[in-house]
């Protein structure tokens, strides 16, 4: 059974709701995730802000808009006065949960039952759309069967477990509805995958069903060679590998959540990224195979923090780099990117929750220089680091650029760069102008 993933613009209106009905209902069965409807999630963040800072009436003024939205959606999307009474009862209940954050206290976990909300609620839509429109359509509940641990990481085990037996207990359908991002913890509270968190599902859905393809459908073509958001002229790219997908993921290409990759690579299930608006175009293929040679794709992630220890010391003194990692281990905090010389040692970090405690540790063996906003920009391909002439080409591209960090020869896939985050337009734009479209 294939697993489709769509997005929050894809189920983003009544008419894509419709769409993306029309586009799953061939007949072949599929396990089918979906977001909140786009816009939704960033509303509950916005409440559970305001509730935090004890804003009571902004919290309201915005459930109240969104109620609004929510009861105009169930008037247009079915045709019968049953089917909407049903869909009106389905808003009843999740505002009931949504507006029961507003009184008493809020917890210090910001509400995850609350960011919950809007995959309920556009699950509960659509698979009621789907049963008035004669299909055999059955909603999975995913808190029965998504769970993270104490470290937050997806638990493989209990989901594999969960699923298939909630597979073969629930009657059979054609088209299994279920929500992306959320979960539980190890506490049994209701939690999350993480913004972006659906694409992830789907793929530790794929490998819990073990799944002959997952497709994950956006608003875009495919993966496309750099971040249009921030530059013109970005071209799809037709096929990428899970090492080269999954570094561009990782290093802020939004398209997938940066985990995404993984399950599937793991499993070796096929990931195809196609377009809810124009289905006839291939899309983008990851799979184990890379295909082709030479540069694919450019990524950047924001939010770094480099870090510079300089010790006098470190000249022929064996030790220091051990003592350093281990701070950061002490600390649950991965290193991103690493460079050193003979006196001192540069790395980022992407979680900057213990800096202090970090700093007055590494103070111990030498003095310590703080960058805030930086930006890791990462030039992704097969085998860059052997291609003749590749790594002067990059740095041409990149010579009106200040960088503060270069990364290369770590893997065969990758060459990284940081710049200050005020920099990483013109260096995202100056990688396509002069390396992916020249
Ligand atoms: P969805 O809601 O379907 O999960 P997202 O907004 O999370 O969609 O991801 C799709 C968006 O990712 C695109 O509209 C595009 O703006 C952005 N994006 C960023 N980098 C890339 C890239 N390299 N290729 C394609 N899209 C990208
Ligand atoms: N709705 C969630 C978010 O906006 C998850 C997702 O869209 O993938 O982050
Ligand atoms: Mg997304």
């Amino acid at each position: 059974m294939k697993v489709f993933k769509f997005g929050g613009t894809s189920v983003g209106s009544v008419e894509n709701m419709r769409t993306v009905m029309n586009l799953i209902a061939d007949g072949e069965q599929k396990l089918v995730v979906l977001s909140a409807m786009s816009g939704t999630t960033n509303k509950l963040v916005e409440i559970s802000d305001y509730l935090s800072k004890k804003n009571k009436e902004s919290a309201l003024s915005i459930i109240s808009s969104l109620e609004k939205k929510y009861y105009n959606v169930v008037f247009d999307l079915y045709a019968t006065k049953e089917m909407k009474e049903q869909g009106k009862h389905i808003l009843e209940e999740r505002f009931e949960v949504i507006k029961s954050y507003t009184s008493g206290v809020f917890p210090e976990h910001g509400g995850r039952a609350l960011l919950a909300q809007g995959e309920l609620i556009s699950t509960a839509l659509f698979a009621l759309l789907m049963q008035e429109s004669g299909y055999n359509a059955l909603l999975l509940p995913a808190l029965e069967f998504m769970k993270i641990d104490s470290d937050k990481m997806p638990d493989s085990y209990f989901i594999k477990d969960k699923l298939n037996s909630l597979l073969k207990s629930t009657p059979k359908a054609d088209y299994y509805i279920t929500q992306g991002f959320i979960c539980r913890n190890d506490a049994g509270e209701i939690d999350n995958l993480q913004r972006g968190g659906s694409d992830y599902t789907a793929t530790l859905i794929g490998a819990a069903i073990r799944s002959e393809e997952v497709q994950i459908w956006t608003d875009i073509d495919g993966f496309h060679d750099n971040d249009p958001r921030f530059v013109e002229n970005t071209k799809k790219v037709d096929t990428l590998s899970f090492k080269e997908a999954s570094e561009l993921a990782y290093f802020g290409a939004k398209i997938l959540h940066p985990q995404t990759v993984l399950p599937a690579m793991m499993n070796d299930i096929p990931v195809r990224l196609k377009n809810t608006m124009n289905p006839p175009d291939s899309g983008t293929l990851i799979t184990s195979d890379s295909k082709t040679k030479g540069i694919k794709a450019v990524a950047a992630k924001d939010g770094i923090t480099a870090i510079k220890v300089r010790s006098g010391r470190m000249l022929n003194a064996y030790g220091f780099l051990k003592n350093i990692f281990e701070i950061f281990e002490f600390f649950k905090t991965s290193i991103d990117m690493i460079t050193t010389s003979e006196v001192a040692v540069s790395l980022t970090i992407d979680d900057p929750k213990h800096l202090n405690e970090i700093i007055a540790e590494l103070k111990e063996y030498g003095n310590v220089e703080i960058d805030r906003n930086q930006t890791i920009v990462c030039i992704v391909g097969n085998m860059i680091s052997e291609e003749k002439g590749l790594a002067a080409k990059v740095f041409t591209a990149l010579e009106d650029v200040p960088i503060r960090m270069i990364s290369y020869g770590g893997s065969r896939n990758n060459i990284s760069v940081l710049v200050n985050t005020n920099d990483k337009k013109a260096t995202l734009q100056a990688l396509s102008n002069k390396l992916l479209n020249s």
